[in-house]
């Protein structure tokens, strides 16, 4: 017997299968993780496939040393597998990796094992009376169970212990303890639902291989809604995966399952200790576990017979890697959810328009959940035009409105947030007076100030253009930067309330482990008080006594040069209006920006989706960006500059055919560097591409076939397919 196998070795020149004999006291399977010899070293592998012959000769093959006991690969992987390597063209390793735990690949963890000590009481009889008061009290403790061990030790001193082992009195075995995650203690809660969510439960639980958007929106109940379907699952001897972003995976959302499912649940995330991964993930491939939830990754878990896959938040960016393997979320889900023929859950209070425009046509059906539980009100919103506020004179980053209403909020004692919507690293340029923004003349994307070489980009096209130092448009010098700061926030609002307690929630100051969890438990005591803070305090956190929310620069995420901006702005926008009054009901919503008509902010105001999708969509369709069409980037980098540019010239011009034999269906084609020129010390090129959507397929296949001619080259070369993020 042959096997095929591919090594776990990261180089481009060996990841193709290699050819292995199977030696005869060996049981090897597809999926098995297998040590190989190979060259001189001896490297782990996993077989692809068992056949009876191979097309080398047999001395010029070795055989496999050992099949390794953990991460057997299951048969619905390796069909996954072969879905991903062909669909995003990365390498088999690449894929295989994602399968296994890192604890178990990299050997970072193993079994616990403890010693627990049993009473042999035919032995008691013997010994009774030679004892010391304190072995008594260890043959008393072990008639009403075993105990570990070393706590026995710890209590009773080694010597007490090890004198009734000796007489056999004392049998101890070693047996294997779990590590699991630290759960809190959370009230239990038993809720009937509303008929809007036993529609959803009803209609999910009864579907087999369909996708399902569950659109509710914050505060409906959706969460109530997975918990019962997953009950549902459980009682036909299924298994569930439910997703969450790794931000809001906080200890209360896993408590909660924890309370309801008990030991069934197994939890993964980057919070975790390598034991207790390692205890999860084994606990999953055994077959104890029976609902897995975590974060993107989770959805490689090693579960069988899947009875339902939930997406919560499905709009999130971080459910798509931008990292090597790439990979989508939502694929993946899909591709799960078809082999187990069960159904897929997205839900969002403000699905992606990708997800939604699938609604339309049929492919996805739609699940409403249209009010908030406790019926309360939701926030009103007010946008603040900060061009006017400038003509008045204020020039400071907080408009008339916002300072009055901070001051009422706090002089009623309760808590206010305020909000930048800061992505990216560099901003646009915008005039203060009239709003006016720079603009690529060629694309009508915003140009992006870069700061070291003192000039404005376009994202799309790479195109430069002059820095502004007057306004073209008024002549006004007020020419701004788009970007505050977080920190500028807070010294801002120091000195307008100097006795106000004012917390920071950004990357630098939640560095720390569970350092989110801190900055809210902080916050939550005080009132009144400020939390300032980025894209973190937009996510799910349920704070209860925010009377004031105030969007410093809404603007933001707007002009981030990318055919995103207008959906990223309206949902977290969205997001962090719904965290404002969720006890009582009501609460204040301030939107300052310097382009008070964009479309937007006119949805965003009336909490109407569905009003801003239809337009989105609109433009899409007119403009030929996603859903409508694909962009494609391929990304090249190495050390060296000029290698990197000489393949991305290379690998521009093997592509300009494809232009030129499809002008209609090729929008747009270019090669330039990429936003981010230099990253962890390498040179960043791109070759970006837009075409229709129809001819998507055999598109993406020519441009495989064109990189892959230069796979061998230095340079680390990758494919992205609609690409959440161009930088
Ligand atoms: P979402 O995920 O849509 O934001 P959640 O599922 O977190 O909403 O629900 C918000 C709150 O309402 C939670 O505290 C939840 O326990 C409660 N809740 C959900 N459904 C019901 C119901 N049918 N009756 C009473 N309370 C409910
Ligand atoms: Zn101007
Ligand atoms: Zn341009």
């Amino acid at each position: 017997m042959i096997a095929e196998v591919i090594v776990e070795v990261s180089s481009s020149n060996v990841d193709k299968i290699f050819d292995y004999l199977v030696p005869p006291f060996l049981t090897i399977e597809k999926g098995s993780r297998v040590l190989v010899p190979f060259g001189p070293r001896k490297i782990i592998g996993y077989v692809l496939d068992i056949k009876e012959k191979s097309r080398l000769s047999p001395n010029k093959l070795k055989a496999i040393l050992e099949v390794k006991p953990q991460g057997k690969i299951l048969p619905e992987m390796l069909k996954l597998f072969n879905f991903m390597v062909k669909k995003y063209n990365i390498k088999n390793v690449d894929a295989l990796r994602l399968f296994v735990s890192n604890e178990v690949r990299k050997e970072a963890a193993k079994e616990k094992f403890v010693s627990v000590c049993y009473l042999c009481e035919e032995k008691l009889g013997e010994y009774n009376k030679k004892m010391t008061d304190k072995a008594l009290a260890v043959v008393g403790l072990l008639k009403t169970k075993p105990q570990p061990k070393p706590e026995l030790t710890k209590t009773f001193g080694a010597s007490t212990v090890n004198t009734l082992e000796k007489h056999g009195i004392i049998l101890t075995k070693q047996q294997r303890v779990i590590r699991t995650p630290i759960t809190m203690h959370i009230e239990k809660k038993s809720v009937s639902l509303n008929p809007d969510q036993q529609n959803a439960v009803k209609n999910i639980s009864q579907a087999q291989n369909k996708t399902f958007v569950l659109f509710g929106v914050t505060g409906s109940g959706k969460t109530e809604v997975y918990m019962n379907v997953i009950e549902n699952v459980l009682s036909q001897n299924k298994t569930a995966i439910l997703l969450v972003p790794e931000i809001s995976l906080t200890p209360q959302v896993f408590s909660n399952l924890k309370n309801r499912f008990g030991d069934l649940v197994a939890v993964l995330h980057s919070g975790l200790s390598a034991g207790e991964r390692f205890d999860e993930w084994s606990r999953i491939e055994n077959g104890e576990a029976s609902v897995v939830v975590g974060a993107r990754s989770a959805i490689f878990a090693p579960i069988k017979n899947l009875g339902v896959i939930i997406i919560d938040e499905e709009h999130e960016n971080s459910y798509n890697s931008e990292t090597n393997p790439r990979y989508k979320t939502k694929d993946i889900a899909l591709f799960r959810a078809n082999f187990n023929n069960c159904p897929l859950v997205l839900g969002s209070a403000t699905p992606s328009v990708e997800t939604f425009e699938k609604t339309l046509n049929g492919e996805y059906a739609l699940l409403r959940l249209p009010h908030r539980v406790h019926q309360t009100a939701m926030p009103s919103v007010q946008i603040v035009d900060m061009t006017t506020e400038i003509a008045l004179g204020n020039d400071s980053m907080f408009s008339r409105k916002l300072v009055t209403e901070l001051a009422n909020c706090f002089h009623n004692s309760k808590q206010a947030l305020l909000f930048l919507n800061r992505r990216g690293y560099s901003s646009f340029m915008r005039c203060c007076e009239c709003g006016y923004v720079a603009k690529c003349t060629d694309c009508d994307a915003p140009l992006v100030y870069h700061k070291e070489d003192g000039v404005l980009k376009c994202h799309f096209c790479g195109k430069k253009f002059r820095a502004l130092t007057a306004c073209p448009n008024c002549k006004s010098p007020h020419i701004r930067l788009g970007a505050v700061g977080t920190q500028q926030v807070v010294e801002e609002i120091k000195k307008l309330f100097p006795t106000i307690p004012v917390f920071r929630m950004d990357n630098d100051t939640t560095k720390n482990k569970n350092g989110h969890q801190k900055i809210l438990q902080q916050f939550a005591g005080v009132k009144p008080a400020v939390l300032v803070g980025t894209q973190m305090i937009a996510k799910g956190h349920d704070f209860s006594d925010i009377e004031v929310v105030g969007i410093i620069d809404a603007d933001q995420s707007l002009y981030q040069s990318d055919y995103k901006s207008s959906e990223k702005t309206f949902e977290v926008i969205t997001q962090v209006a719904g965290r404002a009054g969720r006890k009582t009901g009501g609460g204040k919503v301030i939107i300052q920006t310097y382009s008070p008509r964009h479309f937007v902010y006119k949805y965003v105001a009336n909490y109407d989706y569905e009003g801003f999708f239809d337009k989105e969509v609109n433009i899409r369709e007119t403009t030929n960006y996603p859903p409508f069409a694909t962009i494609v980037r391929v990304l090249i980098s190495h050390e060296n500059e000029n290698t990197a540019m000489q393949t991305t010239l290379k690998i521009f011009n093997d592509l300009k055919p494809l232009k030129t034999q499809n002008p209609d269906d090729v929008y747009f084609l270019n090669a330039m560097k990429s936003p981010h020129t230099r990253l962890k010390n390498k040179f960043r090129f791109q070759v970006l591409l837009r075409f229709t959507s129809e001819k998507s397929c055999d598109i993406i296949e020519k441009i495989y076939e064109v990189v892959n001619k230069f796979k061998n080259d230095k340079c680390l070369i990758f494919v992205e397919i609609n690409p959440s993020n161009l930088s």
